[in-house]
Protein backbone atom coordinates (compact mmCIF):
# COMPACT_ATOMS: atom_id res chain seq x y z
CA UNK A 1 0.00 0.00 0.00
CA UNK A 2 1.14 3.48 -0.68
CA UNK A 3 -0.23 6.56 0.24
CA UNK A 4 0.06 9.36 -1.27
CA UNK A 5 0.17 12.86 0.87
CA UNK A 6 -1.09 16.33 -0.31
CA UNK A 7 0.89 18.94 -1.44
CA UNK A 8 -0.03 20.90 1.55
CA UNK A 9 0.12 17.89 4.15
CA UNK A 10 2.02 19.62 6.96
CA UNK A 11 5.21 17.61 9.16
CA UNK A 12 2.38 17.08 11.83
CA UNK A 13 0.11 15.25 9.30
CA UNK A 14 3.21 13.07 7.92
CA UNK A 15 3.86 12.31 11.57
CA UNK A 16 0.34 10.97 12.44
CA UNK A 17 0.42 8.88 9.27
CA UNK A 18 3.72 7.06 10.36
CA UNK A 19 2.30 6.69 14.17
CA UNK A 20 -0.90 5.12 12.76
CA UNK A 21 1.38 2.69 10.61
CA UNK A 22 3.52 1.42 13.75
CA UNK A 23 0.61 1.08 15.99
CA UNK A 24 -0.58 -1.41 13.46
CA UNK A 25 2.88 -2.81 13.29
CA UNK A 26 3.23 -1.93 10.08
CA UNK A 27 6.51 0.04 8.27
CA UNK A 28 6.28 3.35 7.11
CA UNK A 29 8.56 4.24 4.19
CA UNK A 30 8.73 8.25 4.40
CA UNK A 31 9.75 9.69 0.71
CA UNK A 32 9.80 13.38 0.56
CA UNK A 33 9.73 14.57 -3.00
CA UNK A 34 10.19 18.02 -4.76
CA UNK A 35 6.19 17.93 -4.75
CA UNK A 36 4.80 15.77 -1.98
CA UNK A 37 5.68 13.06 0.20
CA UNK A 38 4.64 9.64 0.12
CA UNK A 39 4.46 7.01 2.44
CA UNK A 40 4.95 3.53 1.35
CA UNK A 41 3.81 0.70 3.52
CA UNK A 42 5.54 -2.59 4.54
CA UNK A 43 3.75 -5.43 6.80
CA UNK A 44 1.21 -8.12 7.18
CA UNK A 45 -2.29 -6.95 6.71
CA UNK A 46 -5.35 -8.61 7.21
CA UNK A 47 -7.92 -6.43 5.71
CA UNK A 48 -6.33 -3.81 3.02
CA UNK A 49 -9.53 -2.53 2.24
CA UNK A 50 -10.72 -1.50 5.66
CA UNK A 51 -6.86 -0.36 6.36
CA UNK A 52 -6.95 1.64 3.02
CA UNK A 53 -10.36 3.11 3.49
CA UNK A 54 -9.32 4.77 7.18
CA UNK A 55 -5.80 5.80 6.06
CA UNK A 56 -7.84 7.87 3.39
CA UNK A 57 -9.48 9.84 6.18
CA UNK A 58 -6.44 10.95 7.86
CA UNK A 59 -5.94 14.61 7.58
CA UNK A 60 -3.01 15.61 4.52
CA UNK A 61 -3.95 11.86 3.05
CA UNK A 62 -4.68 12.09 -1.00
CA UNK A 63 -5.09 8.78 -1.79
CA UNK A 64 -3.96 4.96 -0.67
CA UNK A 65 -3.01 2.89 -4.03
CA UNK A 66 -2.95 -0.49 -3.12
CA UNK A 67 -0.40 -2.64 -4.51
CA UNK A 68 -0.60 -6.24 -5.75
CA UNK A 69 2.97 -5.98 -7.09
CA UNK A 70 5.28 -8.22 -5.48
CA UNK A 71 7.57 -5.11 -5.32
CA UNK A 72 5.94 -2.04 -3.59
CA UNK A 73 8.28 0.41 -2.57
CA UNK A 74 10.23 0.56 -5.91
CA UNK A 75 7.15 0.29 -7.94
CA UNK A 76 6.04 3.02 -9.93
CA UNK A 77 2.43 3.43 -8.94
CA UNK A 78 1.37 6.63 -7.73
CA UNK A 79 4.79 7.82 -7.62
CA UNK A 80 7.34 10.14 -9.72
CA UNK A 81 10.47 10.16 -11.12
CA UNK A 82 13.28 9.87 -8.27
CA UNK A 83 16.22 12.21 -8.45
CA UNK A 84 19.61 10.35 -7.20
CA UNK A 85 22.38 12.87 -6.14
CA UNK A 86 25.80 12.57 -5.65
CA UNK A 87 28.26 14.20 -3.45
CA UNK A 88 30.08 15.67 -5.90
CA UNK A 89 26.83 16.86 -8.07
CA UNK A 90 25.94 14.09 -10.44
CA UNK A 91 22.03 13.53 -10.82
CA UNK A 92 20.42 10.70 -12.05
CA UNK A 93 16.60 10.58 -12.85
CA UNK A 94 16.35 14.63 -13.63
CA UNK A 95 16.83 16.12 -17.01
CA UNK A 96 20.25 15.62 -16.61
CA UNK A 97 22.02 12.68 -18.50
CA UNK A 98 24.62 11.34 -15.86
CA UNK A 99 27.99 10.15 -17.06
CA UNK A 100 30.12 7.85 -15.58
CA UNK A 101 33.24 6.53 -17.41
CA UNK A 102 36.27 5.31 -16.18
CA UNK A 103 38.62 2.01 -16.69
CA UNK A 104 37.53 -1.50 -15.66
CA UNK A 105 40.20 -1.37 -12.34
CA UNK A 106 42.36 0.64 -10.79
CA UNK A 107 45.52 -0.60 -12.20
CA UNK A 108 48.01 1.79 -11.17
CA UNK A 109 48.67 6.08 -10.13
CA UNK A 110 49.29 7.04 -13.96
CA UNK A 111 46.46 4.56 -15.69
CA UNK A 112 43.90 5.91 -13.00
CA UNK A 113 44.66 9.31 -12.91
CA UNK A 114 45.13 9.88 -17.07
CA UNK A 115 41.93 8.15 -17.44
CA UNK A 116 39.87 10.13 -14.96
CA UNK A 117 41.56 13.52 -16.32
CA UNK A 118 40.47 12.05 -19.77
CA UNK A 119 36.72 10.81 -19.03
CA UNK A 120 36.21 14.63 -17.50
CA UNK A 121 37.96 16.16 -20.29
CA UNK A 122 35.03 14.89 -22.55
CA UNK A 123 32.24 15.50 -20.14
CA UNK A 124 31.95 12.47 -17.74
CA UNK A 125 31.22 13.57 -14.82
CA UNK A 126 31.36 10.66 -12.61
CA UNK A 127 34.57 8.33 -12.55
CA UNK A 128 34.05 4.48 -12.10
CA UNK A 129 36.52 2.29 -11.63
CA UNK A 130 37.04 -1.27 -9.61
CA UNK A 131 39.21 -2.04 -6.38
CA UNK A 132 37.69 -5.27 -5.83
CA UNK A 133 36.95 -7.26 -9.01
CA UNK A 134 34.66 -9.93 -9.66
CA UNK A 135 36.31 -12.14 -11.79
CA UNK A 136 35.71 -15.40 -12.74
CA UNK A 137 38.98 -16.87 -12.45
CA UNK A 138 40.65 -16.76 -8.73
CA UNK A 139 43.45 -16.18 -10.72
CA UNK A 140 42.66 -13.37 -12.66
CA UNK A 141 43.67 -9.99 -11.12
CA UNK A 142 41.28 -9.13 -8.56
CA UNK A 143 41.84 -5.47 -7.57
CA UNK A 144 44.11 -3.43 -5.37
CA UNK A 145 41.27 -3.24 -2.86
CA UNK A 146 41.82 0.04 -0.45
CA UNK A 147 44.94 0.85 -2.30
CA UNK A 148 42.54 1.18 -5.35
CA UNK A 149 39.82 3.12 -3.51
CA UNK A 150 42.65 5.61 -2.17
CA UNK A 151 43.28 5.85 -5.89
CA UNK A 152 39.83 6.76 -6.94
CA UNK A 153 39.13 9.49 -4.27
CA UNK A 154 42.21 11.07 -5.30
CA UNK A 155 41.67 10.94 -9.35
CA UNK A 156 37.95 12.08 -8.79
CA UNK A 157 39.17 14.87 -6.28
CA UNK A 158 41.69 16.23 -9.06
CA UNK A 159 39.27 16.02 -11.87
CA UNK A 160 36.25 17.35 -9.98
CA UNK A 161 34.19 13.84 -10.30
CA UNK A 162 32.27 11.75 -7.87
CA UNK A 163 33.46 7.96 -7.37
CA UNK A 164 30.88 4.66 -7.85
CA UNK A 165 33.02 1.80 -7.19
CA UNK A 166 32.02 -1.88 -6.75
CA UNK A 167 31.39 -3.40 -3.16
CA UNK A 168 32.22 -7.11 -3.00
CA UNK A 169 31.43 -8.70 0.19
CA UNK A 170 29.24 -7.15 3.31
CA UNK A 171 33.20 -6.98 5.01
CA UNK A 172 34.30 -4.46 2.39
CA UNK A 173 31.18 -1.98 2.60
CA UNK A 174 32.79 -0.26 5.65
CA UNK A 175 35.96 0.59 3.66
CA UNK A 176 33.97 1.08 0.40
CA UNK A 177 31.88 3.64 1.99
CA UNK A 178 35.11 5.21 3.01
CA UNK A 179 35.51 6.31 -0.55
CA UNK A 180 33.04 6.32 -2.58
CA UNK A 181 30.24 8.84 -3.56
CA UNK A 182 27.97 5.37 -5.00
CA UNK A 183 27.96 1.92 -4.38
CA UNK A 184 27.75 -0.33 -6.86
CA UNK A 185 25.92 -3.74 -6.47
CA UNK A 186 27.56 -5.92 -9.38
CA UNK A 187 25.27 -8.24 -11.72
CA UNK A 188 27.11 -11.67 -10.06
CA UNK A 189 25.73 -10.00 -6.48
CA UNK A 190 22.70 -8.93 -7.29
CA UNK A 191 20.63 -11.34 -5.35
CA UNK A 192 23.28 -11.74 -2.34
CA UNK A 193 20.49 -10.59 -0.08
CA UNK A 194 23.25 -10.16 2.56
CA UNK A 195 25.01 -7.80 1.00
CA UNK A 196 21.93 -5.69 -0.18
CA UNK A 197 20.80 -5.66 3.23
CA UNK A 198 24.28 -4.18 3.91
CA UNK A 199 24.34 -1.77 1.68
CA UNK A 200 20.42 -0.41 2.66
CA UNK A 201 21.79 0.24 5.69
CA UNK A 202 24.37 2.36 3.97
CA UNK A 203 24.06 6.13 3.84
CA UNK A 204 25.04 7.06 0.32
CA UNK A 205 23.65 6.20 -3.03
CA UNK A 206 23.35 2.18 -4.82
CA UNK A 207 24.12 1.30 -8.31
CA UNK A 208 22.05 -1.78 -8.91
CA UNK A 209 23.45 -3.74 -11.85
CA UNK A 210 21.15 -6.61 -13.09
CA UNK A 211 22.22 -10.06 -12.92
CA UNK A 212 23.51 -11.97 -15.30
CA UNK A 213 19.92 -14.01 -15.82
CA UNK A 214 17.88 -11.89 -14.04
CA UNK A 215 14.06 -11.00 -14.79
CA UNK A 216 13.35 -7.84 -14.56
CA UNK A 217 10.96 -8.48 -11.90
CA UNK A 218 13.85 -10.36 -9.67
CA UNK A 219 15.58 -7.01 -10.15
CA UNK A 220 13.28 -4.92 -8.90
CA UNK A 221 12.77 -7.33 -6.01
CA UNK A 222 16.55 -6.78 -5.16
CA UNK A 223 15.92 -2.91 -5.14
CA UNK A 224 13.45 -3.40 -2.76
CA UNK A 225 15.75 -5.28 -0.39
CA UNK A 226 17.58 -2.27 -0.28
CA UNK A 227 14.73 0.07 -0.01
CA UNK A 228 13.16 -1.93 2.78
CA UNK A 229 16.96 -1.61 4.74
CA UNK A 230 16.36 1.94 4.43
CA UNK A 231 18.12 3.08 1.58
CA UNK A 232 15.88 4.98 -0.71
CA UNK A 233 18.63 5.83 -3.41
CA UNK A 234 18.34 2.73 -5.61
CA UNK A 235 19.95 3.37 -9.29
CA UNK A 236 19.66 0.41 -11.46
CA UNK A 237 21.88 -0.39 -13.92
CA UNK A 238 21.15 -2.56 -17.11
CA UNK A 239 24.70 -4.65 -18.25
CA UNK A 240 23.19 -7.37 -20.43
CA UNK A 241 21.83 -10.46 -19.81
CA UNK A 242 23.17 -13.94 -20.60
CA UNK A 243 22.24 -14.97 -24.08
CA UNK A 244 22.30 -17.61 -26.46
CA UNK A 245 24.65 -15.97 -29.15
CA UNK A 246 27.84 -15.68 -28.48
CA UNK A 247 28.13 -12.82 -30.85
CA UNK A 248 28.76 -10.82 -28.06
CA UNK A 249 29.49 -10.93 -24.69
CA UNK A 250 26.01 -10.27 -23.68
CA UNK A 251 22.57 -8.76 -24.82
CA UNK A 252 21.82 -5.35 -23.94
CA UNK A 253 18.54 -5.70 -23.22
CA UNK A 254 17.55 -1.67 -24.47
CA UNK A 255 13.72 -2.34 -24.47
CA UNK A 256 13.99 -2.95 -20.26
CA UNK A 257 14.35 1.08 -20.55
CA UNK A 258 11.40 2.10 -21.40
CA UNK A 259 9.74 -0.80 -19.36
CA UNK A 260 11.52 0.00 -15.96
CA UNK A 261 10.24 3.64 -16.71
CA UNK A 262 7.02 2.20 -16.90
CA UNK A 263 7.22 -0.25 -13.80
CA UNK A 264 9.73 1.53 -11.50
CA UNK A 265 10.64 5.20 -10.26
CA UNK A 266 13.85 4.65 -9.99
CA UNK A 267 16.28 5.95 -12.71
CA UNK A 268 17.66 4.00 -15.08
CA UNK A 269 21.42 3.63 -16.64
CA UNK A 270 23.10 1.69 -19.21
CA UNK A 271 26.62 -0.06 -19.00
CA UNK A 272 26.62 -0.86 -23.07
CA UNK A 273 30.37 -2.10 -22.33
CA UNK A 274 29.41 -5.06 -20.27
CA UNK A 275 26.62 -5.20 -22.29
CA UNK A 276 28.18 -5.90 -25.74
CA UNK A 277 31.97 -6.62 -24.72
CA UNK A 278 33.14 -5.11 -28.07
CA UNK A 279 34.50 -1.32 -28.65
CA UNK A 280 32.83 -1.19 -31.65
CA UNK A 281 29.56 -1.74 -30.49
CA UNK A 282 29.65 0.87 -27.23
CA UNK A 283 29.26 3.57 -29.18
CA UNK A 284 25.95 2.36 -31.02
CA UNK A 285 24.40 0.96 -28.26
CA UNK A 286 25.24 4.56 -25.88
CA UNK A 287 22.85 6.36 -28.46
CA UNK A 288 20.52 3.31 -28.60
CA UNK A 289 20.22 3.53 -24.79
CA UNK A 290 19.65 7.66 -24.80
CA UNK A 291 17.51 7.49 -27.24
CA UNK A 292 15.20 5.08 -25.15
CA UNK A 293 15.29 6.89 -22.07
CA UNK A 294 18.21 6.26 -20.26
CA UNK A 295 19.22 8.32 -16.94
CA UNK A 296 22.80 7.83 -17.43
CA UNK A 297 25.53 5.74 -19.24
CA UNK A 298 28.43 3.62 -17.58
CA UNK A 299 31.37 3.06 -20.25
CA UNK A 300 35.08 1.78 -19.79
CA UNK A 301 37.49 4.19 -20.54
CA UNK A 302 41.13 3.18 -20.72
CA UNK A 303 44.34 5.30 -21.32
CA UNK A 304 45.74 2.21 -23.15
CA UNK A 305 43.12 -0.27 -23.82
CA UNK A 306 45.48 -3.05 -25.41
CA UNK A 307 47.23 -3.03 -22.01
CA UNK A 308 44.32 -3.10 -19.76
CA UNK A 309 44.47 -5.72 -17.10
CA UNK A 310 40.34 -6.14 -17.30
CA UNK A 311 38.12 -5.51 -19.95
CA UNK A 312 40.68 -4.22 -22.84
CA UNK A 313 38.32 -5.42 -25.49
CA UNK A 314 35.55 -3.45 -24.70
CA UNK A 315 37.31 -0.49 -23.58
CA UNK A 316 37.17 2.78 -25.55
CA UNK A 317 40.24 4.70 -25.42
CA UNK A 318 39.98 8.67 -24.65
CA UNK A 319 39.91 9.76 -28.49
CA UNK A 320 36.98 7.62 -29.11
CA UNK A 321 35.51 8.37 -25.64
CA UNK A 322 35.16 11.99 -26.18
CA UNK A 323 34.38 11.67 -30.09
CA UNK A 324 30.98 9.70 -28.55
CA UNK A 325 30.05 12.26 -25.67
CA UNK A 326 29.94 14.71 -28.91
CA UNK A 327 27.27 12.08 -30.75
CA UNK A 328 25.64 11.54 -27.25
CA UNK A 329 24.85 14.78 -26.66
CA UNK A 330 23.40 15.23 -30.40
CA UNK A 331 21.02 12.63 -29.07
CA UNK A 332 20.57 13.95 -25.71
CA UNK A 333 19.34 17.16 -27.26
CA UNK A 334 17.10 15.13 -29.71
CA UNK A 335 15.59 13.39 -26.96
CA UNK A 336 15.01 16.82 -24.37
CA UNK A 337 17.63 16.03 -21.84
CA UNK A 338 21.00 17.80 -21.31
CA UNK A 339 24.35 16.35 -20.90
CA UNK A 340 26.26 17.17 -17.35
CA UNK A 341 28.82 19.22 -19.88
CA UNK A 342 27.57 20.58 -22.27
CA UNK A 343 30.23 20.70 -25.24
CA UNK A 344 28.23 22.15 -27.55
CA UNK A 345 27.96 24.82 -25.28
CA UNK A 346 31.48 25.00 -24.36
CA UNK A 347 32.59 25.29 -27.82
CA UNK A 348 30.08 27.74 -28.97
CA UNK A 349 30.57 30.05 -25.32
C1 LIG B 1 31.99 -3.70 -13.65
O1 LIG B 1 31.20 -2.77 -13.89
O2 LIG B 1 33.17 -3.53 -13.43
C2 LIG B 1 31.49 -5.09 -13.67
C3 LIG B 1 32.24 -6.08 -13.20
O3 LIG B 1 30.28 -5.22 -14.19
P1 LIG B 1 29.19 -6.41 -14.09
O4 LIG B 1 28.94 -6.64 -12.63
O5 LIG B 1 28.03 -5.81 -14.81
O6 LIG B 1 29.77 -7.59 -14.79
MN1 LIG C 1 34.68 -4.46 -16.67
Amino acid sequence: MIIVMRTDASDEEIAAVTEHLSARTLTAHVSRGSERTIVGVVGITQDKDTLAAQFSQLQGVESVIPISRSFKLVSREGRTQTTVRLAGGAIFGGNEIAICAGPCSVESRPQLMGAAEAVRKAGANVLRGGAFKPRTSPYAFQGLGEEGLKLLREAADRSGLSVVTEVLDVRDVEVVLRYADMLQIGARNMQNFGLLRAVGEARVPVLLKRGISATIEEWLMAAEYIFVAGNHDVVLCERGIRSFDSHTRNLLDISAVPLLHHLTHLPVVVDPSHGTGVRDFVGPMSLAAVAAGADGLLIEVHPNPAAALCDGPQSLNPAAFEELMRAVEGVATAVGRRMPYSRVAAAAG
